[in-house]
């Protein structure tokens, strides 16, 4: 568990950033961890993949929902939640986007930053495993990830540093194993605290966020996906085998997507501090949450 994240060592914002990079750059030099040479060109999902894809994510919902994460939240409040689903599956999209950007739910990022600063909301944090290192110390395959600065994997990792900035005030962080795994714990938290207004960041495929898209507007919850490049799935049976933990490849958020969620990690953390809200709060958490203190 890490206990001093460089954030909360620094009095301001440039101060940790400088801190980060360079202690960054410093394990790079020392143990560079393995990165893709280059983007490959590929579509965000396939022509054929693209056919019937509502139909093929309720299906996949369903049929390997096999812990009951899903089926458990929807059975708290069925109705509400069924219509809620239908209301959003006879949209044509259920998203808006804005380059590597999707929104559900808002209008636009700056409708978004505008939610992000209200100190009673919470804010979901969420990580798809597939970008996690070679090397991570947690395992990739895992909902685990220590975000240890110390740790020169984790100095180079993009999760690592997000996670070493997010204010833990009303902030709720996930490494994410698969769909049915952080749809769960996304119950887990609106029942959990009824009534807040919940946001959330995940990092995704175009193929996820482009499928889970009515889950969430059924929950009833506003955010943003960021999707990622790099090695993606983009075929149904290429997302079936990463839902099994086979993800030989890697996938990254690009840079400027990822210097964008630093921005909006940075306007929330300035937020708390604003309203007085940096200590620990009283927000119900999973236990399976990452620690953020
Ligand atoms: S920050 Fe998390 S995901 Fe990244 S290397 Fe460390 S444990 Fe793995």
């Amino acid at each position: 568990m890490n206990k001093l994240r460089i954030w909360n060592q620094h009095a301001t914002w440039e101060d940790a950033e400088d801190a980060w990079d360079s202690g960054a750059a410093a394990a790079e030099a020392k143990q560079p961890v393995k990165k893709l040479k280059r983007l490959p060109k590929i579509p965000g999902i396939t022509e054929d993949t693209a056919k019937g894809l509502k139909w093929k994510a309720f299906k996949y919902m369903l049929t390997h929902d096999h812990h009951g994460d899903v089926r458990r939240g929807v059975l708290a409040h069925p109705i509400k939640y069924t219509k809620a689903f239908i209301k959003s599956a006879l949209r044509k999209k259920s998203f808006d986007t804005d380059g590597d950007f999707f929104l559900y739910g808002v209008d636009s990022i700056s409708d978004f930053e505008k939610l992000l600063t209200d100190p009673d909301a919470l804010l979901v944090l969420g990580f798809s495993y597939c970008e996690k290192p070679f090397e991570c110390p947690s395992g990739r395959f895992t909902p685990d990830c220590i975000h240890d600065a110390d740790n020169p994997v984790c100095r180079q990792c993009k999760v690592g540093k997000c996670l070493n900035a997010a204010p833990a005030y009303n902030t709720i962080a996930f490494s994410i194993p698969t769909i049915h795994y952080i749809g769960g714990r996304i119950f887990d938290i609106a029942h959990a605290n009824p009534g807040r207004k919940i946001l959330f960041a995940i990092t995704a495929c175009e193929l996820v966020l482009e499928m889970f898209g009515d889950w969430g507007n059924m929950v009833d919850i506003q955010g943003i996906g960021i999707r990622f490049g790099g090695r993606i799935c983009n075929t149904m049976k290429a997302f079936e085998l990463s839902e099994a933990g086979v993800k030989p490849g890697l996938t990254v958020v690009k840079d400027a997507a990822h210097q964008k969620m630093m921005e909006l990690i940075r306007l929330r953390r300035d937020a708390m501090a604003n309203a007085g809200r940096e200590g620990q709060d009283s927000v119900v958490r999973p236990s399976s949450s990452l620690d953020l203190a």
